[in-house]
């Protein structure tokens, strides 16, 4: 039995840029942030990790890596 596909849990956190201007919503491997200070995105990124605003939620766009890379590990039964 295979269940890769439970085992690729993750979830999406807003990241701020280090600027201070903007940032991503980057996808993270887990059920859910447990409060570590940085973490590994999904992307290969490591960034340091913090409460996000819900301005943060709304404003910041989903990086376009991590959710590549989540697509193309839901599409691993051929095509
Ligand atoms: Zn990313």
């Amino acid at each position: 039995m295979s269940s890769d596909a439970r085992i690729a849990r993750h979830y999406w956190l807003p990241i701020p840029e280090a600027s201070g201007r903007g940032g991503v919503r980057h996808a993270f491997p887990g059920a859910r942030w447990l409060g570590t200070p940085s973490e590994t995105a999904v992307c290969g990124i490591e960034t340091p990790m913090a409460e996000p605003s819900e301005v943060d939620w709304i404003c910041f766009p989903t990086c376009p890596e991590c959710h590549q890379i989540l697509k193309d590990r839901h599409s691993t039964r051929g095509r």
